[in-house]
């Protein structure tokens, strides 16, 4: 559908119409009128020799007031148009500051004229002409003549709106006469607007704001694309069907006001070059509506017409086409054909590799009607949220893409706001390094680490226990080195106890052995005494003959006395002998007296112990029996220790014996071919059968606490088996115990 364009050749900076529809632009080279039936066009320029001309060709603005009169705020001042006499009238007022440029004009009330001028906003009462400073309503604002006021505008409750630059938005309440200030930040306020619904809104260098009806303050009004549209800053209007229209010189801006849906739209650009100066896109424009709801936008050449009524609709959405893909700078297809083919087959997915993440494409909506009011819309999903709205060129550009699977869509409209949407899947592939069986084979990488580390650290704590264990095992063997030998010391020392007490057991029948030599000895050396002095006596009496049967009685007693040394001296060398600790070697040995002579030392050393006890001693010894080679120091203690304990066990029967008790320890050897055997019988108390396995165990007694070791067998045990032999016990209990000790004959010496 066409836009009306309508060229005057010069940039427009005011519209306002009259009711007739006659329609006045204020441009950069005069006003012009223009006739809606005629067309016919009239422009109104500055004639230094004509008073009644307009003060100047420069026309910022142009406004019609209550009563319908028409001013006109040029680059000189003020003018008011005389519509009988097709005359200007300048007003002056007798103040030279008031001929300078008016670049806004605002009806006021009925019959006053808010002058905006350089710095200053005045007040003109429209009946008597005469202006003032508008001093009174800005007092509290601080805005004053220090400000530059950019535009002004006042709603519907009257309240006045100042757009400035630096010092933002001022709102005056004319009622209460307080000002509120807004959007201090903002450095300049373009335009300010009221729609239908209430809502200001206001365009500044920093975007599009609005305030509704209850809102305390303005907030930003933003696009799907989040766009600053600060390039529609040269009037608004509303239409009738509520649109509200931004003008962008050439372009225009439809915003809903029902559901904020905005479009942009294009009008064809007249390729004129005009030379206006240097004004800025937003002092060019204005819009304004007539009474039929046309709306008329001005432009840098003219002006264009909108009828929002008359709209055609088309159905027909725009269809859209892919024209470019470059990738890292270079088209994705080199050869024209190939993207033509590309295209015409219409593919929706391109694969890139990793590196292939820079991407620019260009995109367009053909379609046949005015294709410049196409809009477009485009968003990279998985990588914007936003849609981005594509105004003047239709380039999507992308760089660094990380790997990925994207869709490109494109959403364009016709004129009309009827949205057709394409989308083209990008995929930006992993590098190698990323991709899933690279992973996989870092994953068995870390596997065999993590295994192959395990392994080890398993090995090491295994070598790491073993070699503590070993070390444990170590540490105990030596405990048990240091415990054998310290068992061993304690043996040998128990031994010794032990050597000892059959010792102290030995000495009373020592001393018993030793008196009787010594009585001899003594007796007989006092008996030689005696004879000797008789000798004397008879030799010095002359009697020789008795004198000699006398020293031959002192030579026998001398004898005797010397037969009793030797014994004694006998005892005393077996005494010692016993006390000595055992030489190991074995010396043959005459076996019966060894028996004999250790049977009577106990003998007698029980008899010592208790004077009351008779034992009826019996002895058998086998002739035959001769040297054998033995330790016999160690059998000697076998022997003791077998008696010892014999005439203990008759003694305890003695004890508790009823009757006739006749105690008896019978001793006897026998050769038996290459063995012999000593018994040692008794008729003593016995030994229960359940403990006779345990008699030889050190330690085992049955004797009061300090009469028995009970290491006598045990080591008697030892001694004999260590001599080869064998020692063994049968016993009835009560009736007596009888111990075998059986030895070879021919023990090695
Ligand atoms: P101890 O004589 O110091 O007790 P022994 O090893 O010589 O140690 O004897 C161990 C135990 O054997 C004795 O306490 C006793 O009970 C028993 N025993 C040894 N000989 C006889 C015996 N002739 N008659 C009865 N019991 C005996």
């Amino acid at each position: 559908k066409e836009v009306p364009q309508f060229d005057l050749g010069t940039s427009v900076l005011a519209i306002t119409g009259e009711p007739s529809g006659t329609l006045w632009l204020g441009t950069v080279k005069g006003l012009i009128r223009k006739d809606p039936v005629s067309g016919v066009t009239k422009t109104y320029t500055h004639d230094p020799r004509n008073a009644h001309s307009i003060s100047s060709d420069r026309v910022w603005s142009v406004t019609r007031d209550k009563s319908g009169t028409l001013w006109i705020g040029t680059n000189a001042g003020l003018d008011h148009y005389e519509p009988n006499s097709d005359q200007f009238l300048h007003i002056r007022n007798g103040n030279k500051e008031n001929n300078s440029g008016v670049f806004g004009l605002l009806a006021k009330g009925t019959d006053s004229l808010l002058i905006v001028q350089q710095n200053a906003i005045r007040l003109l009462n429209t009946k008597t002409f005469a202006v003032s400073e508008y001093r009174n309503d800005l007092q509290d604002s601080g805005l004053l003549t220090t400000v530059d006021v950019r535009t002004m505008y006042v709603d519907r409750e009257g309240k006045l709106w100042i757009g400035t630059f630096l010092k933002g938005l001022t709102m005056l309440d004319p009622i209460t006469r307080k000002t509120v200030r807004y959007l201090g930040n903002i450095p300049t306020i373009y335009q300010i607007f009221e729609d239908s619904y209430g809502t200001i809104w206001t365009m500044s260098d920093e975007g599009l704001f609005l305030k509704k009806n209850r809102d305390t303050d303005f907030s930003k009004f933003i696009d799907e694309g989040g766009r600053i549209l600060t390039e529609f800053s040269s009037g608004i209007i509303e239409d009738e069907q509520k649109n509200l229209y931004f003008n962008g010189i050439n372009r225009y801006l439809r915003i809903n006001l029902k559901n904020f849906e905005m479009v942009v739209f294009e009008v064809n650009q007249q390729n004129v070059h005009l030379n206006d100066g240097d004004l800025p896109d937003n002092y060019i424009g204005g819009a304004f509506k007539n009474k039929d709801g046309n709306l008329y936008f001005g432009t840098r050449t003219g002006y264009f017409v909108l009828s929002p009524g008359n709209m055609r609709k088309n159905s027909v959405p725009p269809q859209i086409t892919i024209s470019s893909i470059r990738v890292n700078s270079k088209p994705l297809h080199t050869d024209s054909t190939n993207l033509t083919d590309f295209i015409a087959q219409q593919h929706d997915e391109i694969s890139l590799e990793y590196d292939q993440n820079n991407i620019v494409i260009e995109f367009a909506g053909i379609h046949y009607g005015r294709p410049e009011n196409n809009q477009h819309r485009y968003k990279l999903e998985n990588y914007e949220q936003d849609w981005h709205t594509a105004i003047k060129e239709k380039v999507a550009s992308y760089s660094n893409l990380p790997p990925g699977d994207y869709i490109f869509r494109i959403k364009a409209a016709n004129s009309d706001g009827v949205w057709s949407e394409r989308s083209l899947k990008i995929l930006i592939l992993q590098p190698w390094w990323k991709t899933w069986w690279a992973y996989l084979f870092y994953f068995s990488l870390i596997a065999v680490a993590v295994i192959s580390f395990d392994r080890i650290q398993r090995r090491r704590i295994l070598s790491k226990e073993r070699e503590r264990s070993r070390e444990k095992e170590l540490a105990q063997a030596k405990e048990i080195e240091k415990a054998y030998a310290a068992l061993k010391n304690t043996q040998s020392q128990l031994i010794h106890a032990e050597k000892m007490a059959s010792l102290g057991e030995l000495t009373a029948g020592i001393a018993h052995e030793i008196q009787n030599p010594l009585n001899f000895v003594n007796n007989f050396s006092d008996v030689n005494k005696e004879l000797l002095l008789e000798m004397k006596a008879e030799i010095d009496a002359g009697n020789l003959e008795v004198a000699k049967a006398m020293a031959n009685d002192i030579i026998s007693n001398e004898e005797k006395i010397k037969y009793h040394g030797i014994k004694a001296d006998a005892i005393v060398k077996s005494m010692l002998q016993h006390s000595k600790s055992s030489s190991g070697h074995k010396e043959l040995t005459e076996i019966n007296d060894l028996v004999d002579e250790f049977l009577k030392l106990a003998y007698h050393g029980m008899r010592l112990k208790d004077k009351n006890l008779n034992v009826a001693i019996e002895s058998n010894f086998d002739p035959l029996l001769g040297k054998v080679a033995i330790i016999p120091q160690d059998i000697g203690r076998v022997l003791l220790n077998l008696y010892n304990n014999a005439f203990f066990a008759v003694a305890q029967k003695n004890q508790h014996a009823e009757g006739i008790y006749i105690p008896t320890v019978s001793v006897s050897t026998k050769v038996k071919a290459d063995i012999f055997e000593i018994k040692v019988k008794d008729n003593g108390s016995g030994i229960a059968e359940n403990i006779q396995y345990k008699i030889f165990q050190p330690f085992f007694t049955t004797k009061p606490t300090g009469q028995g070791t009970g290491l006598g067998l045990s080591l008697s045990y030892d001694i004999i088996k260590a001599h080869g032999g064998e020692m063994k016990v049968e016993s009835v209990e009560g009736e007596g115990a009888c111990f075998i000790v059986t030895l070879p004959v021919d023990g090695e010496a």
